[in-house]
Order: structure tokens, then C-alpha cells, then sequence
């Protein structure tokens, strides 16, 4: 079988001016190869028509399937779909059904529309129309004919949450379908936290190198870790087959560092483990604004008997920053906190103590059930809106993993 040739087109004036970053296009290339296609090219164009028709015009003679994102609105600017018509030479055609969805997306929010508004229900002749559940642009799939070769083109919006749902609805199922031996696809995303994204390349050798089945692809996200692991199959069944011998032996490699799968927030793994466990916990927080309780109460909803009963939270007075947050101090609050709520553990996140400037800054933390108490302090780098985001991370990290820890292996206390 010979292997499709992929080319994504990111259009834009944002994107060639430097004023957004294209993460349409990085988005776009991993799924592809997900899927089996080879991404041959990477094309950013600004607003300008004639270059855009000269664009869709060397993709359409060079590659097999195109995905564009971006151009598709109601404004002068976008011009997608004229130039689309252009190629193919025929005429665009107004869809009804789809101003009538515009109109009734409009009235919904009380707003009156702009009659030029229309324009995203007009579609070149021949042409499939993609449903957009989020917005008012539909996307456009059509095929081109230029020297006696046909390359199919994917339009979708550049408003990255429309287009990621075109893709998984409509875009990545056409494709795989379309497939000369069409074969079934699955990911499974492994969450890691606690190392950087280099370390864990590193760990995992040559796992992720290019061509290789299933594909591992790894990518960061503030500080969390993604890898996905993409099988192809004849059937489901078959694709969980493939992928399960990768998953263990990535979960041996990265042991700890490895905190769920899918969806899996730090957060709702850790109100997980203490639902199960049936324990409580409560926060002395004097750094991190009480964003940490904020993440786990989110993520416990509003279960019947909540895991995070409560805690306090206090900003940090100027005289404090400088003054190292002494480890008996937030050893008694995590004792005294758990005392006053009651709970299972009581936590303390130490004040943002900014050190001499030949010294790091870093987080303390201390988690206290009773009878024990684990300390651990992180080396804190980067900005400060980085640190306290990362910041976060680590104490939600350290929840999951001592929560779990201290029930194994009482022998690790301070
Ligand atoms: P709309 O109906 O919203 O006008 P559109 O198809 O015309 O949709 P654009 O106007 O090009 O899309 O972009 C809409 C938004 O999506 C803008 O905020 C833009 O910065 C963002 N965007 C466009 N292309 C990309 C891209 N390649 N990567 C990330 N963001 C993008
Ligand atoms: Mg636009």
C-alpha cells in the first residue's frame, strides 16, 4: 500500500506576523501521523488571495489529502472558500439549511446578524459540507483535480476548540475510512509528572523514534507529560494488543512518574485514592493563593462525603518572603490543621520565601496523618507566574504519591 501524502495549511495573518503561535498545525500533525499519514509539509500564508490560491494550488499538485485551518469566517479576510470555488472552478452555492443555522445561532444569543454573515452558508459546487456543533462556520471538504490528480481538501476554522472537534467528528474518521485497507486506530494517553520532557524521551530510549508500531509520541503541557500510544489494527481488540506491551514497559521505566491514563487530571487522582481509601485531608496554605484546594474541590464536585473537608489559607506578609520558612513551623500547622478539621491528613505549602539571590527558592511542603509526617522541598525555577503554576503541580504530585507511600512503607517519615 502506498503511503499517503499529508500537507497542513495554517492561514493567517496572525500566524506570519508572529502575533499567535500555530498550535493548529502541531495539533494537526500529530494526529495525522497517528493515523497513519505522512505529513510531507507544513505551509503558513497569510490573508492575501493570491498567495493563498498559489498555496492551495502546489499542495493540490504535491500532496494527497490537505488540512487548512483558519480563513473560514464571515470577514473580507477570509477567503478560503472563494479561492477553494476559484481552483475548482465552479461557482459557490448558498446552503439553506446551514443559513438557517447561522440565523438561529444569532437569535439564540438575542443578537442581530450581520447579513455578510451569510457568506459561511455558501459552499463550492460539488463540495461535503463539516458540520461545526461549536461555532457558525461550517468546514469544507472537497476535492481538487489539478493535473489529472485528485488531492482531497479538509477546511476547517482557525478557532482551535471548533477545529479540534471537526477533526475528531468528522475529519480523522473520513481519512481513516478512505483508506485503501481501512484499518482502526486507537490512543492511549499516559500522564507523567516529575521529570521534563528530555528526561523522559531519554528514559525511554528509542521507543520513540519515527516508523516505529505502535507510534509514541511524547508532548508537554505546563509541566505534565503526555504519551500517546497509537496502534493500528483490524479490530479494537487488536489495537489494545499492541498497545498494552508499550504501555507496561513504559510504566516500568517511569514508575512513579507515570499518575493516570486519558483524561486523568493530578487533581481527580488524588481525590480518587482518598474516595477510596476513605480519608479526608485539609490545607494550611500560605503560598500558593489556595489554588490547591481550588483544583481538588473542582475536581471532588460534589461528591456525598467530600475527601477535601477544608483548610485555610493565608497570603504571605511582605516581612516573610525573606525569611526561610522554618520546618518545625509548618510541621506544627500541618498537625494543627488536621487537628482543627478533623481529617485523615493535614498538608502545610510553605510561604514563597525569596532567598539571596546565590540561593534557589523553592517549596516546601509537609503532609501530617497523626502518628507521621513527610517533608519535601522542590527547587523552584523559572518566572514567578511559572513557579506558582508548577508550584501546584508539585503539591498535587505529592499528595498522590505520599498518600500512597505512607500507607506502604511507614519507614519513610521524617
Ligand atoms: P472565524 O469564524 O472565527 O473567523 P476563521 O476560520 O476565519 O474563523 P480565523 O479568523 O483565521 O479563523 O481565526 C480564528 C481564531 O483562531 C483567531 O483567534 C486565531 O488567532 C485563531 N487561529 C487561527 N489559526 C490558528 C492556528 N493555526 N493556530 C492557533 N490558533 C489559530
Ligand atoms: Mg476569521
Amino acid at each position: 500500500m502506498t503511503q499517503r501524502l499529508a500537507e497542513i495549511l495554517a492561514i493567517g495573518d496572525e500566524m506570519i506576523g508572529g502575533a499567535r503561535l500555530d498550535t493548529n498545525t502541531q495539533y494537526l500533525a500529530q494526529q495525522l501521523s497517528e493515523i497513519g499519514v505522512q505529513v510531507a509539509y507544513h505551509t503558513t500564508v497569510g490573508d492575501d488571495p493570491r498567495r493563498q490560491a498559489e498555496v492551495f494550488r502546489v499542495a493540490a499538485r504535491r500532496v494527497d489529502l490537505v488540512v487548512s485551518t483558519g480563513g473560514l469566517g464571515p470577514t473580507d479576510d477570509d477567503l478560503t472558500r472563494q479561492i477553494l470555488a476559484e481552483i475548482m472552478g465552479v461557482n459557490l452555492f448558498r446552503n439553506e439549511a446551514v443559513a438557517q443555522h447561522i440565523r438561529g445561532i444569532f437569535q439564540k444569543y438575542g443578537r442581530v446578524m450581520p447579513e455578510s454573515n451569510l457568506v459561511q452558508a455558501d459552499f463550492p459546487a460539488g463540495s461535503r459540507i463539516i458540520p461545526n456543533a461549536e461555532g457558525t462556520a461550517p468546514g469544507i471538504d472537497a476535492d481538487i483535480e489539478l493535473d489529472n490528480r485528485r488531492c482531497r481538501f479538509f477546511c476547517l476554522p482557525g478557532v482551535p476548540s471548533e477545529m479540534k472537534a471537526m477533526w475528531h467528528d468528522y475529519v480523522r474518521p473520513q481519512i481513516v475510512a478512505s483508506s485503501e485497507s481501512p484499518q482502526v486506530f486507537i490512543t492511549q494517553v499516559i500522564n507523567c509528572f516529575g521529570a521534563g520532557e528530555s528526561q523522559i524521551a531519554a528514559d525511554l530510549g528509542d521507543l520513540i523514534e519515527r516508523g516505529r508500531e505502535p507510534v509514541v509520541g511524547i508532548t508537554a503541557s505546563q509541566s505534565i507529560i503526555s504519551l500517546r500510544v497509537t496502534a493500528r489494527g483490524a479490530t479494537e481488540a487488536d489495537c489494545w494488543q499492541k498497545i498494552q506491551p508499550v504501555e507496561t514497559f513504559i510504566r516500568q521505566r517511569l514508575g512513579n512518574l507515570v499518575f493516570g491514563t486519558g483524561e486523568a487530571t493530578l487533581e481527580q487522582v488524588v481525590i480518587d485514592r482518598l474516595q477510596q481509601a476513605q480519608q479526608t485531608l485539609a490545607i494550611a496554605d500560605f503560598g500558593l493563593s489556595g489554588d490547591v484546594a481550588a483544583a481538588l474541590s473542582r475536581a471532588q464536585g460534589n461528591k456525598a462525603v467530600p475527601s477535601l473537608v477544608g483548610g485555610l489559607y493565608r497570603a504571605p506578609e511582605p516581612a516573610e518572603r525573606h525569611v526561610r520558612p522554618h520546618l518545625d513551623t509548618l510541621r506544627a500547622h500541618a498537625g494543627e490543621i488536621r487537628e482543627l478539621m478533623q481529617t485523615t491528613w493535614g498538608l502545610t505549602i510553605s510561604w514563597p520565601f525569596t532567598p539571596p539571590a546565590d540561593q534557589r527558592p523553592h517549596l516546601s511542603l509537609v503532609l501530617a496523618d497523626g502518628k507521621q509526617l513527610v517533608h519535601e522541598t522542590f527547587p523552584q525555577i523559572g518566572s514567578e507566574s511559572l513557579r506558582h503554576h508548577r508550584s501546584v503541580r508539585h503539591c498535587l504530585n505529592f499528595l498522590r504519591q505520599k498518600i500512597e507511600e505512607l500507607g506502604q512503607n511507614p519507614s519513610s517519615f521524617v
